[in-house]
């Protein structure tokens, strides 16, 4: 394999350092591998080239973005091609139409921030939105704290362009990304997690700028059970979002210089709060939303203090929603809250119920966890706090997959709402869909 044949051959860059590799050798998953080698290619053509080298070489193409993905993605032994440093380009938007076609390098937020001109948004969003990718968010089929609203990417994806694992150049319609196995039976199959399909122009749909008023309503609670049967009451009011952040979020920006400012909604020590939001032509309007809100929820017993958050303050609170993840890094000792079970999703209406049983098979363990983001569509993300250092940590980091990924199964539920399958999950792929069904996946793949 002449790696230096490859490197002639192409408008872009092609790195086999050890310090390059060992630079793409991770991603903001738990896994690390060295890779192959790690290309920047600057056309479409020179994808095409990487494509065809790889498959002449009978090595592997890992299509990479901004990197964020939690289940090891853009991990591999390969060759890891990032678009994210020359195919940024915003192509074209039609404001009649209301679409954009542009290269997968392009950040969402950047994205979002062109079209305000337009008074036009792209709706699917991430925790990580000011950094992760469109190509990124198609592979991942990403969505977040406004998917109740919005859904998920593939249902603003329009058109695609890009090539297969055999080299040919295609474009597909108006379909869905992913394997999604629900919609396969009146659709073609194609992305997924860049193992089908890598895409160089990707036309999104876009949507009106959103209401004028903002306000989050921040309900505390004294028990997460408490605020995940307050979500079905939430709902009951077209929230535009509803996100859960819980003590051990909430106790991590205590000691935090930025995020305690932001702090200011939150009275006493709440083990959970829910972050309902409204977007409304007036503040009236929302006004009279929230008091019935919180009438509601008193009567059940749910709820014991509901301060109402207005305009740039919610940005405050997105802001701590946002950063706690991070700032969970921080939690004294080698325990740490991991990505391993990170992405469930089940029936909103069973969440309780399912959140419930969770916390059961964990105590049976002696893991804490930690709960929070999109309670609105049922998709929490679980982090357990293991000490990965420790041979009994790896082990129970297996263990955890396996029990929770049968209990997401007894629940019909999903064990990848939006960060994908990713190596993590993969293996769960055939317990999840069944043999029968695991069957009909593509086989033809990139890597
Ligand atoms: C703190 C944190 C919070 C997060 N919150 C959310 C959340 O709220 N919602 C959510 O959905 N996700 C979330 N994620 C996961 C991740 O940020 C998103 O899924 C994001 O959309 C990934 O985008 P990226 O640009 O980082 O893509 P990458 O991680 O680089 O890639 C994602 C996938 O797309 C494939 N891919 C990339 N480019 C192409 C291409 N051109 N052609 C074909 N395949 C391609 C990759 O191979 C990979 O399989 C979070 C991650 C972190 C670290």
């Amino acid at each position: 394999m002449k790696l230096e044949n490859l490197e002639k051959q192409l408008d872009g860059k092609l790195f086999y350092d050890h310090t390059m590799r060992t630079l793409y050798a991770t991603d903001a998953s738990a896994y690390k591998e060295m890779p192959l080698a790690v290309a920047i290619p600057k056309t479409a053509a020179d994808i095409q080239k990487i494509i065809a080298f790889a498959r002449e070489n009978n090595s592997s193409v890992i299509p990479r973005a901004a990197g964020t993905s939690l289940a090891g993605q853009v991990v591999g032994n390969g060759i890891v091609v990032d678009i994210s440093q020359e195919l940024t380009k915003i192509l074209s938007v039609d404001p009649i139409e209301k679409s954009a076609w542009v290269e997968p390098g392009v950040i969402r937020d950047e994205l979002n921030l062109h079209l305000k001109s337009y008074k036009l948004f792209f709706g699917p969003e991430t925790s990580t939105s000011n950094r992760c990718m469109i190509g990124g968010m198609v592979g991942n089929n990403a969505c977040g704290a406004r998917s109740v609203i919005y859904g998920s990417t593939r249902e603003h994806l329009l058109e695609i362009k890009g090539f297969l694992a055999d080299g040919n150049e295609v474009t597909f319609g108006a379909r869905n990304t992913g394997y999604a196995l629900d919609l396969l039976a009146d659709s073609q199959p194609f992305g997924s997690e860049g193992t089908l399909f890598f895409s160089t122009a990707i036309k999104l749909n876009l949507v009106d700028a959103l209401k004028p008023f903002a306000a989050l309503v921040c309900v505390h609670f004294n028990s997460i059970n408490e605020s995940l049967k307050a979500n079905l009451l939430a709902l009951k009011f077209n929230p535009d979002s509803v996100e859960l952040i819980d003590h051990y979020i909430l106790e991590c920006t205590k000691e935090n210089i930025e995020q305690s400012k932001n702090r200011f909604f939150v009275q006493g020590d709440p083990q959970a709060i829910l972050a309902v939001e409204f977007l409304r032509d007036t503040q009236e309007e929302i006004l009279q939303i929230a008091s019935a809100m919180e009438e509601l929820m008193r009567s059940e017993n749910l709820g014991y203090h509901f301060p109402i958050v207005f305009g740039e303050d919610t940005n405050k609170v997105w802001n701590l929603r946002k950063a706690g993840l991070g700032l969970l890094s921080n939690i004294p000792g080698d325990a740490k809250a991991v990505a391993v079970i990170e992405d469930t999703a089940v029936d909103v209406n069973d969440l309780p119920d399912f959140i419930e049983e969770f916390n059961a098979i964990l105590k049976e363990r002696n893991l804490n966890c930690v709960h929070y983001a999109h309670a609105a569509t049922g998709e929490l993300h679980l982090r357990p706090i293991i000490d990965l250092k420790t041979k009994e940590g790896a082990g129970l980091f297996r263990t955890i997959a396996t029990d929770i990924a049968h209990l997401v199964k007894k629940y019909k539920g999903s064990l990848s709402g939006e960060h994908g399958d990713g190596r993590l999950r993969g293996e769960f792929i055939p317990l999840m869909l069944g043999e029968e069904i695991y069957q009909f996946l593509p086989y033809r793949q990139i890597r």
